[in-house]
């Protein structure tokens, strides 16, 4: 029986084409083609600088130590996200606070979030969750107002704009994940953005160990050793080319699953602010039927996956939940996410839907 993937990259021979170049120019590490790469991200993104991380994660962790905030101080998370947003900030030695999300758009509640910020709160991160934007201007007007910093978890939202910004461009400091199961992808990588000289100043000290650049040994700061490889840039630049033809099939292909489920049982599609643009991440949906629902589509080699586990709920941050967030458990209990990547055919969406029509 096919088995459908829940994700699967866009990679062919354009992709090999530009990793040959790196072996025929006899050039693995970080280079010329990391060079080109942030040039090209930097013109999409219309960012003033950008710089690659080995991953979202890490790059997450080197913008969270390149504002310049206090250790032990606070930051405020959502409760619906990937764990890699409270993960770094712990590591980089701050507290998380987590708040709950907004039932439509499951992005951080900005109506909870002045209320959250106490005296030792020093930055606000919001994620841009399954393709769309936070309410930025709301987090903006908010953090402004009480100086906090804004760190976005962009790692989902490659392609993605607020207000005709990209995302990533539109607080302090911005990430974008470029891992396999990302829009487009480097296997493992992202990129760090941001406008303002000082933050970037700082994460090329920390990504680069603590020098302005490679090949001397003086090292005027702490720093240690977060750079890629061109291999991974040479595969970048290639899914780069490829960006506007994924967003548009995504895009098609969310539409054909909404046509097909819209007014089917319970089913709820979440929504998206509505200042931001939209990357289908995935098509996702809500049901009371979930379980059962996700059952026959596996059977049917339909592979799907659930929405994401609530922060306050994991086992290792228990320690840190202040408050309920009922939003994000309910939607977690009820989410179901189904593919949506160029593997994809019509005929593939019809399937599934007429799965899971069976249910109602
Ligand atoms: C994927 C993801 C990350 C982590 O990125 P990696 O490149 O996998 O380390 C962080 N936050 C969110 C919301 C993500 O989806």
């Amino acid at each position: 029986m096919r088995r459908l993937s829940q994700v699967q990259p866009n990679i062919d021979i354009a992709e090999l084409d530009f990793i040959s170049e790196c072996i025929e120019q006899n050039w693995l590490s970080e280079g010329p083609k990391t060079k080109q790469l942030v040039e090209r991200i930097k013109d999409y993104t219309r960012s003033e600088y950008a710089i690659m991380a080995p991953n979202g994660t890490l790059g997450l962790y080197v913008a969270l130590l390149s504002c310049g905030l206090e250790k032990g101080k606070k930051i405020i998370i959502p409760s619906f996200t990937f764990y890699a947003t409270a993960s770094a900030l712990i590591f980089a030695g701050f507290i998380p606070k987590i708040i709950d999300v907004n039932p439509l758009t499951y992005e951080m509640d900005t109506s909870i979030l002045e209320g959250a910020i106490c005296e030792d709160t020093v930055a606000v991160m919001p994620v841009h969750i399954y393709g769309h934007c936070a309410n930025m201007s709301e987090i903006l007007r908010i953090s402004r107002k009480r100086n906090l910093v804004v760190i976005e978890d962009a790692a989902q939202a490659m392609g993605v704009t607020y207000k005709g910004k990209h995302a990533g461009t539109i607080g302090d400091v911005g990430v974008i994940s470029f891992f396999s199961d990302k829009t487009i992808t480097m296997g493992e990588g992202a990129v760090i953005l941001t406008n303002s000289e000082d933050i970037f100043s700082r994460i090329k000290y920390i990504r680069n160990q603590g020098r302005e650049n490679s090949g001397t040994f003086v090292h005027e700061e702490l720093g240690m050793n977060f750079r890629i490889t061109d291999l991974q840039s040479a595969v970048g630049l290639s899914q780069l080319k490829k960006l506007p033809g994924i967003i548009s099939s995504r895009l098609i292909k969310y539409n054909e699953y909404k046509k097909n489920l819209q007014n089917v049982g319970d089913i709820s599609f979440g929504l998206k602010e509505p200042d931001s643009s939209f990357v289908p991440f995935r098509f996702y949906f809500t049901s009371l039927r979930k379980d059962e629902i996700q059952k026959s589509l596996e059977l049917s080699g339909y592979e799907t996956r659930s929405y994401f586990h609530p922060m306050h709920l994991q086992p290792k941050l228990l320690e840190y939940v202040t408050y309920s967030c009922p939003v994000s458990e309910e939607i977690s209990l009820r989410g179901l996410c189904l593919p949506i990547h160029d593997g994809v055919t019509k005929k593939d969406i019809k399937d599934i839907c007429s799965i899971i029509k069976r249910h109602f």
